[in-house]
């Protein structure tokens, strides 16, 4: 059935003649046809080869095409397609029990969704029935989903257009000591000034209003800001303080992106473990080779439905093909160390690469990150941080950054003013050096 699709010329014919896509103006875009895909690279409709930073949009943790989820994939396939989310299937249990044993804390129950947006609806409804309370607490600069809670709950430009109709969401400010809010200097000042921000907002809020803080442990597409030591810790002692939940989103941050299982565990404090009382995932929980999210649940939150049902589902709650995508993902990271593999990635090769181009470009104002999730943030002047695009826009010279990076064959992640260095946890040592040497060169030449 598929034998005709492999011509790219009517792949993107009909494609622009039929498929309406996501955030787009759709006269203005000529989407790339992507006919073949390998490990860290995928081929276009000519046949020509980039390396791929992106991990598409941050979910292709093991890269592409990984035999071990493919024949996954396909042994579940002939052995049984689907089954309704009533039933138990065994498939669906051990990818229950893998995330348990990897979650934090007793993050023991799994909910299964199909993707992020609807894992972060779903949490927020069992904090809501949990506490008894309607409001939630979100950051600016954040990224929740593209659903009417998810987006509304979102902290960057793509929630304007959604804002109408409330749901109840409040947005504070996280800690970012580049762009601080606080006009903190170090980043014990900003944390301990973003802790005292959240807890006003707490008190002009009404601590008994408050349902649920939710946050990225490590904020993604906002501009990776890996908080600073003691922060994450402050916010789970303010949700005890105050019997609000704390609910992790972990959807572009967890399975090994940062160098450890879970972003969250950059939280902890002198050893003790920061657990959540929620934590969202989807992306890389199956490499995204099937669509697939979910809510890890705590022991207390579980036992609020434990007799009373809990009001709420979808038809591919726990869909086999997925969870044998998460189970050999997760299999697979245990097998190759590759959570130890992103750490020293971040540790050993993008850090310090990016360091050095720091130290080479005037565009580049900061470069942060950890694990295989970096980004750089680029200014037209490094002393007033003025930013080479606008928030929530582009410009001709980030345009430039982009396309010298694609013609160079690589395809980079980039949101506004910045560029995300975000591979495969499987990228190697050598791919992810010839991809900055291109990110260097697309650097010099757009700055001309
Ligand atoms: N949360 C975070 C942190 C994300 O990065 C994303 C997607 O990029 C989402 C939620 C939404 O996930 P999905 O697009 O699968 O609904």
């Amino acid at each position: 059935d598929l034998a005709t699709t492999h011509d790219a010329a009517r792949a993107y014919e009909l494609d622009r003649a039929h498929v309406f896509h996501s955030w787009s103006a759709q006269a203005e875009i000529s989407p790339m046809v992507i006919s073949r895909a390998e490990g860290s690279h995928v081929w276009d409709g000519a046949g020509r080869r980039y390396l791929d930073f992106t991990s598409q949009l941050v979910f292709t943790n093991l890269g592409h095409q990984h035999p071990r989820i493919v024949a996954a994939i396909q042994e579940q396939a002939a052995t049984l397609c689907t089954v309704a989310p009533a039933f138990a299937n065994g498939t669906r249990s051990e990818a229950a029990r893998l995330i348990a044993e990897h979650t934090p804390g007793d993050l023991d129950h799994v909910f299964f969704t199909n993707g992020g947006a609807d894992a972060n609806e779903h949490a927020v409804r069992m904090a809501r029935l949990h506490t008894g309370r309607h409001k939630v607490l979100t950051t600016y600069r954040s990224y929740h989903g593209g659903t009417h809670l998810a987006v509304n709950m979102t902290g960057d430009p793509r929630r304007w257009a959604s804002d109408h109709a409330s749901t109840g969401t409040v947005h504070f400010f996280g800690p970012f000591l580049y762009r601080s809010a606080f006009h903190a200097t170090t980043e014990a000042e900003e944390c301990q000034r973003a802790l005292e921000h959240l807890e006003q907002v707490v008190a002009l809020e009404g601590p008994g209003t408050i349902a649920a803080i939710v946050l990225e442990a490590i904020p993604g597409t906002a501009g990776i800001m890996v908080p600073p030591p003691g922060y994450l810790a402050g916010v789970r002692e303010i949700c005890d303080r105050h019997g609000i939940v704390m609910i992790a989103d972990e959807v572009m941050s967890g399975f090994g992106r940062s160098g450890r299982w879970f972003a969250i565990e950059h939280g902890d404090v002198l050893d003790e473990p920061c657990v959540p009382d929620l934590l969202t995932f989807a992306k890389g929980v199956n490499s995204g080779y099937v669509p697939l999210g979910g809510v890890a649940i705590s022991d207390a939150i579980h036992a609020t439905f434990a007799h009373r049902a809990y009001p709420g589902g979808l038809t591919y709650s726990g869909h086999p093909l997925a969870c044998a995508a998460a189970v050999a993902t997760i299999r697979t990271m245990e097998d190759d160390d590759l959570v130890g593999r992103s750490d020293r990635l971040g540790a050993e090769v993008i850090g310090p690469g990016m360091q050095a181009l720091a130290e080479k470009h005037d565009w580049i104002g900061e470069v942060r990150g950890t694990g295989a999730f970096w980004a750089v943030e680029l200014v037209s002047d490094r002393s007033t941080r003025e930013p080479l695009a606008p928030y929530g826009g582009s410009s001709p010279e980030m345009a430039a950054v982009v396309k010298g990076c694609q013609e160079r064959g690589m395809l980079p992640f980039s949101n506004f003013n910045r560029i995300h260095v975000v591979p495969p946890l499987t990228t190697t040592d050598d791919e992810a050096r010839e991809g900055l040497a291109i990110l260097d060169d697309a650097l010099t030449a757009a700055a001309g």
